[in-house]
């Protein structure tokens, strides 16, 4: 398993992390927020380009232990529905205006 407070892979049946000294036992039976709740920049920006998916995915994910990053990835991932949204209607509105447009170059 790995240590809850610094993430080294901790012995099993270990009840204090040798990296940190925490009391792994302790820690697990606390139900606490990571304390690197912060905004995934690489998550948001995934989620934003090329994944919206993986922001809403990741937002359950993360909902209990890391509320802050898994609001900040869920917005991030609807900017980014919404955006693909949005460029599909344009390359739908420039398909339509460019078949229009092929149509009068032959009358
Ligand atoms: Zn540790």
């Amino acid at each position: 398993m790995f240590c809850p407070n610094c993430g080294s892979s901790v012995d099993e049946n270990a009840e204090i992390c040798l990296h940190c000294g925490v009391n792994v036992l302790k820690f697990n039976n606390q139900v606490n927020v990571a304390k690197n709740d912060n905004p995934n920049i690489w998550v948001n920006v995934l989620s934003l380009c090329c994944f919206p998916l993986l922001g809403i995915i990741l937002y359950f994910i993360w909902k209990d232990t890391q509320p802050k990053a898994a609001k900040s990835a869920l917005i991030f991932a609807l900017c980014g529905l919404a955006l693909s949204v949005i460029m599909m209607i344009i390359a739908f509105v420039i398909g339509v205006v460019a078949e229009m447009m092929n149509d009068s170059y032959y009358y």
